[in-house]
């Protein structure tokens, strides 16, 4: 097991692709740490640099302190799961997870515990004697896990290695590889596009946008203090709302407000953020702040924002409601308990209570 660190690590694909743009990351001895980002932020290039399928173009990776650019992926003993397992297929399952050790030379015996014990950490103990063509995806994927995790690896690296599975077996699977890790201790690195995954496997995750890192920490610091409108709306289990509003003319003291063209009246946060003579503001709501409200309801006396528009369209969710609401050209969504369903065009308010609407710098 080993701490990781990245150092100002660079990569450019030929003269115009900066895939991985100064990166800086420490990771602990045994944390599970999750990269996070839409596809093609430079997630698996980072990986491929610290298990070392790709070379940095600047930087270093170091592992305890001592960088191992130099290093081939058997020096640096890092064990590498992919979304699309290599598992060789005419082999059985204890032959895939042994052949590491097989390779190395390992006693016979050395190999038989250790197989039986990460076979009973993956639960495939039965499914040993089985050829890899006769395996389900998700076994099939549990054994190259195992596979992986043999030679006590310092560094488990994983790149999707649940994407491709179905809804139910990937939830069983989020939580299996989380149960392991922390019998293991195994520093551990996860590559993911799924927020959800990210959230619920590992200690902390770096966000990152094309080959820039935008924040790192845990699921709760980077969901409740997102640093800016992209993480706000790319992390979490709905996207927050991001929605720009403009100060119209002085009236008076008051600052009046628009939202996608149409009045709405701003709460002192943001009435504050106009006062620095200001033109327009993001201001973000996860969906189960937003309240909608139906035309005989009354807005909540306390300070909050408010606007008009109406039902753009409604999904029952089955203990939720996620309602839709069209502002001019601005659409926000609302996450309400309330299953009463809305109606298509029905004319709503949406009201957001101050304190707990995200004030992004809109410059
Ligand atoms: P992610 O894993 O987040 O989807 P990648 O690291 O695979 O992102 O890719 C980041 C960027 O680098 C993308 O623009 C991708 O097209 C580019 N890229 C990745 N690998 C190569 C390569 N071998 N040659 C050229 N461009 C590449
Ligand atoms: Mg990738």
């Amino acid at each position: 097991m080993a701490s990781i660190t990245l150092d100002h690590l660079n990569k450019w694909f030929g003269p115009s692709v900066h895939a991985v743009q100064d990166v800086n990351i420490h990771i602990e001895d045994g944390e599970f740490f999750g990269l996070l980002g839409p596809s093609g932020s430079g997630k698996t290039s980072v990986l491929r640099m610290l298990v070392g399928l790709e070379r940095p173009t600047e930087g270093q990776i170091l592992f305890d302190g001592v960088p191992v650019q130099d290093k081939t992926p058997q020096e640096r003993n890092v064990a590498m799961v992919f979304e699309q397992n290599a598992l060789y297929p005419h082999m059985t399952a204890r032959q895939n997870i042994s052949y590491p050790l097989r390779v190395r030379k390992a006693s016979r015996e050395s190999i038989a515990h250790k197989v039986a014990e990460v076979a009973a950490l993956l639960n495939i103990g039965a499914l040993l004697d089985r050829r890899a063509s006769q395996m389900s995806g998700g076994q099939q994927q549990r054994v190259a896990i195992a596979r992986a995790l043999v030679r006590d690896p310092n560094l488990l690296c994983l790149d999707e290695p649940i994407a491709h599975l179905d809804t139910l077996l990937r939830a069983r699977l989020r939580g299996e590889l989380k149960r392991l890790q922390r019998a293991l201790g195994t520093t551990s690195v996860i590559v993911t596009h799924d927020p959800i995954e990210a959230m619920t496997m590992t200690d902390r995750l770096a966000v990152m946008r094309d080959g820039v890192l935008q924040q790192v920490g845990s699921a709760d610091e980077i969901h409740n203090r997102p640093v800016n409108a992209f993480v706000a709306q790319f992390f979490g289990l709905h996207s927050m709302n991001v929605l720009t509003v403009e100060s119209c003319v002085d009236q008076g003291s008051h600052i009046a407000g628009r939202l996608g063209g149409e009045p709405a009246r701003l709460p002192q946060t943001v009435e504050r953020f106009f006062g620095g003579s200001r033109r327009t503001a993001s201001i973000g709501a996860r969906p189960s702040g937003v309240i909608a409200l139906r035309a005989n309801e009354p807005i909540p006396p306390v300070d909050g924002f408010t606007a008009a528009g109406h039902v753009y369209v409604t999904e029952q969710l089955g203990d939720a409601q996620l309602v839709t609401v069209q502002i001019g050209d601005q659409s926000i969504q609302c996450l309400t308990p309330d299953l009463y369903p809305f109606e298509i065009d029905e004319p709503v308010r949406i009201f957001i209570p101050d304190d707990i609407l995200f004030l992004f710098d809109n410059d």
